[in-house]
Parts: structure tokens; C-alpha cells; sequence
């Protein structure tokens, strides 16, 4: 069978782990990938092979400058491929639209972008089957995935009455000079509840949730404190039970001495991982409690690569490379390296 040929637009800190994502799986491939500007990101993808197409025409002149050699502009990149992956940053995705549908090429977006210009937002496990055969798809942003991972199976087990969120958010990617603070906290947005409640509505509308964010002086990982009521009974080991069961999450525990962000990050460059990416959402086992009847627990996010086998999984169910999703996400961690 020959292999989905797939174009990334973007390749920073989402579209370069997808590229490596995609290079890992065995029904699809690069087909190429889009730079602005010959930053040592072009070179990067130079060394692992792909073809680097520039923006635009009036591009190419800098690449030449610099001696990496182009393939062509997006446009020439879009003829070619069977889907796009939209990593440029946030609300510019939404302005190549037209240029997709131009193309007849199918286009993901990432949740920098609003519900609208897909008109339907993806998880993995929540809405695999929806996904199948679309043209259009927004994998969610990082804070909005892990949420979603978290509680589509509280949902599913024990029905969800309503759930209360705080996040904090780190400042900027590591890789980022320009974001602060430094040293201070900023709550964001100061109005409440924040966006992230509705945008774990774009998938699971029926969930009553509330969300506040507050933005810290750290590069590394999101960090989330959850507290949900539910319609039915549980005890924290049912639910711990419940987690251990779910593909995508990782339990770390005060025990094992990982009591901060900066740990589980040591771990991530423990297990080998590129780039010391945590593709799961990473969950304190001895925080899951229940208190008045509710539940309670930590998880850290990993900002810049929770989404990344989001994306493998959907380019799979819009291509109609395989119809159970179950068994997308099985090979998808397997290629990726995603285990207990
Ligand atoms: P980034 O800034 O790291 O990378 C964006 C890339 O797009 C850069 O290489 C940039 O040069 C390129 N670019 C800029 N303008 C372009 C244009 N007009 N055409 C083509 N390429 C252009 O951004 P990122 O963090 O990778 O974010 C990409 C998307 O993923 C955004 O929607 C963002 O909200 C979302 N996202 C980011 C994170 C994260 O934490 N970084 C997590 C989840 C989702």
C-alpha cells in the first residue's frame, strides 16, 4: 500500500515533532515541509532527510543565501500531498484556508486556531470515529487535550456533573526568548472563567466546566489542579484503576521523589525520550482523592508534544487509514514509544 503523503506547513515546535512522528509511522510519509526563513529549524529538517519547500516564491532567494536547497513553495508542496499539517502559529493557520481548499488537499489545524476554521475539534479518544473521511480537523491546543484526556473516561465511567479547573500555564516554550514573566504571576485572562473550558466543549459538549488560568514564571510544563463531581459513587483507587486502563496517561507519584514539574521532565529524558517530550498526561497517583464526595487530583501537561500523536491519529482517520481508533492510538504509541 502505498503511503499518505503528508505536508507540513510550520515546522517549529509542533510541526518538527510531527514531521519525526509521522517519519515513525508505516502509512505515511513526508512529503515536505514549509520554512519561512533558513533558521537552523531548515537545517534540522535538512538532517533528517525531508524536503524543504519555501513559503513563497519571493522566499526562496534567502535559502539560496544560505545554501539550503528548496524544492519548490508551498504551493508546489500542496499539488503533491494527500493531507497538510497547519503548524504555523496561532491565527495564521486560519488565513491558508483558502489555499487548501484550492489545493483539494485535506488540512489539520492546531488549537491556536478557533473550532470554526475546521468546524470540528479532535481527540484521539473522544471523537476518533467523527473524524473518519473529513476534510477538515483541529487538533486541540495542549491545555485542551489534556483536560480532554482527562475527563472523557469520568465522563464515560461515572458521568460528570460538573468539573472545576485551574491552570497554570507555563510562560513560554523553552526554546522562546521573547514571552515573560520572569518573575511574576499574571492570572490569564483576569476576566473568568477562561477559554478553556468552552474549548473542551468543542469536543465534549455536554460537560459542565469552569476553568481559570494564571500564567508562571516556568518554560516546562502546564500544570492543572482538577476537582470534578460526578453523578455516580467512586473510591480514588476505582479511579486509578480507571486511568491505568487509558493509553495516554502516565501515573508519577511523591513516592517515586517526583514532586515537581522539573522531575517528570528528568524522567522524560530518563526514558530516552527526543527532545525529552512527554507525550502523556502526567499524573500524580497519591494526589487522586476524594473529598466531600469529589474528586481531586494534579496532572502536568507537556505543552509542546501531548498534541503530536493527536495528529498521527487523526491524519489516520481523515485518510481512512484505519476505521477503529483504538487501534490507531495502540500503533501510534507503539511507533512512538508511548508505554507504561
Ligand atoms: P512556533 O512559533 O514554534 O512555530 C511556527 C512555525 O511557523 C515557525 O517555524 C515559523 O517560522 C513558521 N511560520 C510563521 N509564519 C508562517 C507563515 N505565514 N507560513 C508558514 N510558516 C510560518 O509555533 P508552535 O508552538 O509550533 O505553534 C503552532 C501551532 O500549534 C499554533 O496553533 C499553536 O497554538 C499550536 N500549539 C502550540 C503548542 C505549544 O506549546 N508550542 C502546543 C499545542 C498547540
Amino acid at each position: 500500500m502505498s503511503k499518505v503523503k503528508i505536508a507540513i506547513n510550520g515546522y517549529g515546535t509542533i510541526g518538527k515533532r510531527i514531521g519525526d512522528a509521522v517519519t515513525a509511522q508505516n502509512d505515511m510519509e513526508i512529503a515536505g515541509v514549509v520554512k519561512t526563513r533558513p533558521t537552523f529549524e531548515a537545517n534540522v529538517a535538512v538532517d533528517r532527510g525531508f524536503d524543504i519547500y519555501a513559503s513563497s516564491s519571493d522566499k526562496t532567494g534567502a535559502f539560496n543565501k544560505a545554501g539550503i536547497e528548496t524544492s519548490g513553495t508551498l504551493e508546489e508542496l500542496l499539488d503533491k500531498a494527500d493531507l497538510v499539517v497547519d503548524c504555523t502559529p496561532g491565527g495564521v493557520g486560519a488565513s491558508y484556508k483558502k489555499l487548501y481548499e484550492k489545493y483539494g488537499v485535506k488540512a489539520i489545524w492546531q488549537g491556536g486556531e478557533d473550532h470554526e476554521v475546521a468546524g470540528f475539534s479532535f481527540n484521539s479518544e473522544a471523537n476518533y470515529n467523527d473524524a473518519i473521511g473529513r476534510d477538515f480537523t483541529r487538533v486541540v491546543s495542549c491545555n485542551t487535550t489534556g483536560l480532554t484526556r482527562a475527563l472523557f473516561p469520568l465522563d464515560q465511567t461515572y458521568g460528570i456533573k460538573k468539573s472545576r479547573v485551574t491552570l497554570m500555564r507555563r510562560a513560554a516554550d523553552p526554546g522562546n526568548i521573547k514571552s515573560g514573566p520572569i518573575n511574576a504571576i499574571i492570572p490569564n485572562p483576569i476576566s473568568l472563567p477562561s477559554h478553556h473550558g468552552p474549548d473542551v466543549n468543542s469536543i465534549l459538549p455536554h460537560i459542565e466546566i469552569a476553568t481559570v488560568a494564571v500564567k508562571l514564571s516556568t518554560t516546562i510544563m502546564h500544570f492543572h489542579a482538577l476537582n470534578v463531581e460526578m453523578n455516580k459513587d467512586f473510591e480514588p483507587d476505582d479511579i486509578i484503576d480507571l486511568y491505568a486502563s487509558r493509553p495516554r496517561i502516565r501515573f508519577v507519584s511523591g513516592d517515586q521523589n517526583i514532586k515537581s514539574t522539573a522531575e517528570v521532565m528528568e524522567l522524560a529524558r530518563d526514558l530516552g525520550r527526543s527532545r525529552c517530550d512527554m507525550f502523556e498526561n502526567v499524573i500524580w497517583k497519591d494526589s487522586i482523592s476524594k473529598y466531600h464526595g469529589e474528586l481531586y487530583f494534579f496532572q502536568a501537561i507537556h505543552q509542546e508534544s501531548d498534541v503530536v500523536p493527536e495528529n498521527i491519529d487523526a491524519i489516520r482517520a481523515m485518510c481512512e487509514l484505519e476505521s477503529d481508533g483504538a487501534k490507531s492510538i495502540e500503533e501510534t504509541n507503539r511507533t512512538m514509544g508511548i508505554s507504561k
